[in-house]
């Protein structure tokens, strides 16, 4: 077919700090491939303002804002990503992003050359505006192929409201066996009519629109959670598993990232454990409690990043009255740990050698981001799909499940913490085979990548041949 000329990519990830990074990796995969294509990234703009803060290398590809009012929808002034608010105004946020739409169709309608939408699955209704402007449109998962199945298939079947039993198989694919406690506390109190299920349904209904749904993970890894997505959307599946190329946009001050790389200097090689829970989820006071306990007990050096605990303003400060009392002069004074209190430049302390280990809550950017440097993870799932993205991790060999949730039943005792800690840095035959694990499943990432025969640069170029002669034009 006739390629189209100045072919306008148009990245659209939702408003999560999480989701961001892999687009912007997608567009430099994009951008490596076809030199000089336009690629636009479409946010709104305080999140596109936290992308190239002063001083910051800005992203390569152009910005485009669309206006958003969150005080419009009764949310905090300046509330524009799901890391600014407590887990109960998710819903709301989920709901006032479908709110973008009208500026979104306009900011389509206004370009002249052929357009492809590549829209995050939570804004997968841009499938409706790409059809009524004559784009092409994929959605891309910057999720695993698994984690992301089995949430849907959650979603649309909620299989633990037809059982009392603690254990539930999956309707679609039985082999599939989940148990409560590995549910996010919406499912959990999902009815089928309420407002989660209603908007999750609507997400899943518009994915069968798309002409392609890509995604962030590599085919040798995730065989059968990719076979898993494409019976559930019923179009093309394509992983295209991304190396790290570009890192992490920064939020946080180089002297303080200056200041957590020369303490990790100062240490041996795969010595420190590295913990953090993410961009947006938090655990409890109580956990926090014994999980400081815990890390002091296992008497290795530890690099915390603290968010708050679940209650506490998202959005607010650090405060010592968050973890257990005389806890941070104690581990400073023997040199065994350091906190984190903002921000942390995770990408480079993943990548730094003296890293050994990751505590983290297996949300999936965290989980390429530690395994493509071969560090073995310890899980601590806590909400969205991270609870079977720990599952695929477990499965790979990579990681120990320590703790699950952060609601009042999930307990955590500091035994436990210290003895996993001891585990997976240890000379234990578990932990000597998990960074095994671990090395090998960097090696089958990078090899995704390798050349042009690596399988996801295959399906890349395979999906852009296919944008550029029109074959997913419907
Ligand atoms: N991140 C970071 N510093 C932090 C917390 C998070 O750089 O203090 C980055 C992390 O490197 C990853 C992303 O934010 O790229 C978090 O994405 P993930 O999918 O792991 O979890 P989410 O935040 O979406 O739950």
């Amino acid at each position: 077919g006739e390629e189209a000329r100045n072919l306008h990519v148009v990245l659209f990830p939702f408003l999560a700090h999480g989701h961001i990074p892999a687009f912007l990796r997608l567009a430099g995969h994009l951008q490596a491939l076809r030199p000089g294509l336009d690629v636009t990234l479409v946010s709104t703009p305080r999140l596109l303002g936290s992308l190239c803060p002063p001083g910051a290398t800005s992203p390569p590809v152009q910005l485009h804002a669309l206006p958003f009012t969150p005080a419009d929808h009764g949310l905090p002034d300046g509330a524009e990503s799901l890391a600014d608010l407590h887990v109960h105004q998710f819903i709301t946020f989920f709901q006032a992003s479908e709110s973008l739409r009208p500026a979104f169709d306009g900011f389509v309608a206004g370009i002249a050359s052929p357009v492809c939408i590549i829209a995050d699955a939570f804004f997968a209704w841009t499938a409706d505006v790409a059809r009524a402007r004559g784009a092409s449109h994929a959605v891309f998962l910057p999720g695993g192929a698994f984690g992301n199945a089995v949430f849907f298939s959650v979603w649309e079947h909620l299989p633990h409201t037809l059982t009392a039993g603690d254990e539930f198989p999956l309707l679609d694919f039985p082999d599939v066996v989940l148990h409560r406690t590995q549910l996010p506390r919406f499912m959990l109190a999902a009815t089928g009519t309420d407002p989660w299920t209603a908007f999750f349904r609507r997400v899943i209904a518009s994915c069968r629109k798309t002409n392609a749904v890509l995604v962030n993970t590599v085919q040798e890894l995730e065989p059968s959670g990719l076979a898993m997505l494409r019976a559930i959307f019923g179009v093309q599946i394509l992983p295209i598993g991304l190396v790290l190329t570009a890192p992490a946009p920064s939020k946080s001050h180089d002297d303080d990232d200056a200041r957590i790389i020369e303490w990790l200097d100062a240490h041996p090689p795969r010595s420190v454990l590295y913990i953090s829970f993410g961009s947006q989820n938090s655990i409890s006071i109580h956990q926090m409690a014994e999980l400081a306990l815990g890390l002091e007990a296992s008497g290795r050096p530890f690099l915390w990043a603290v968010r708050p605990p679940v209650g506490f303003e998202p959005t607010g400060g650090f405060d010592p009255r968050w973890l257990p009392a005389g806890f941070e002069d104690r581990i400073a004074q023997a040199s065994k740990g350091l906190l984190v209190r903002g921000w942390a430049p995770q990408a480079r302390i993943l990548a730094h050698p003296s890293t050994g280990a990751f505590m983290t809550h297996c949300g999936w950017n965290s989980i390429l981001e530690g395994v493509s440097h071969g560090v073995p993870l310890l899980g601590w799932p806590l909400g969205a799909e991270q609870f079977f993205n720990a599952m695929v991790v477990v499965e790979w060999g990579v990681c120990a499940e320590v703790a699950r949730g952060n609601l009042e039943s999930s307990a955590v005792e500091r035994g436990e913490v210290a003895e996993a800690v001891g585990m997976v840095m240890g000379e234990t035959e578990k932990g000597e085979g998990m960074r095994r694990n671990a090395g090998a499943t960097a090696r089958a990432m990078a090899a995704a990548w390798q050349g042009p025969g690596g399988s996801s640069a295959v399906s890349l170029e395979g999906f852009l041949r296919c944008v550029e002669t029109s074959l997913l034009l419907r």
